[in-house]
């Protein structure tokens, strides 16, 4: 289900456990500011979600309260997981999904990696009228 992106932060929430070290992930690269591993249901032949080592709901929550150095570092983590993957030629897609309307299911914060093959229109339906 869609999640407040400007809800309190839920420890509970499966990427927290996964930082945690509760449940596996197929990683691929981690560092002080950030954690990236395999999306669970790929939607590209590559999808990697990077996520941010702090308790941020969402790029909002992120966005407002992290500090200088943890923006930076999360963001260099970024490029640097693209980079490590090759994907800079011939490219990828970053997405981060915020509140209801972007369907937002997991509430901490994860950047979505997309590469691998040609990857269309950004948005399916972009005109429609949310319901
Ligand atoms: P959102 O819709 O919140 O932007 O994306 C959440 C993403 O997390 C989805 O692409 C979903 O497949 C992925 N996901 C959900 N649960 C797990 C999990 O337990 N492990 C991994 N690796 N990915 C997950």
């Amino acid at each position: 289900m869609p999640v407040n992106g400007l809800a309190p932060y839920d420890d509970s929430n499966i990427f927290a456990r996964i930082l945690r070290g509760e449940i596996p992930c197929k990683k691929v690269f981690e560092n002080d500011f950030a954690l990236a591993f395999h999306d669970i249901n790929p939607q590209a032949p590559v999808h990697v979600l990077v996520i941010p080592k702090g308790r941020y709901v969402s790029f909002a929550d992120f966005s407002s309260k992290a500090s200088e150095t943890e923006q930076a570092g999360f963001l260099r983590a970024v490029g640097q997981v693209a980079r490590q993957l090759g994907l800079d030629e011939p490219g990828y897609r970053i997405i981060s999904n915020m509140g209801p309307h972007s369907h937002q299911e997991v509430p901490h914060l994860h950047v979505h990696i997309l590469a691998g093959k040609k990857l269309g229109a950004l948005i399916v339906g972009g005109t429609e009228p949310p319901p």
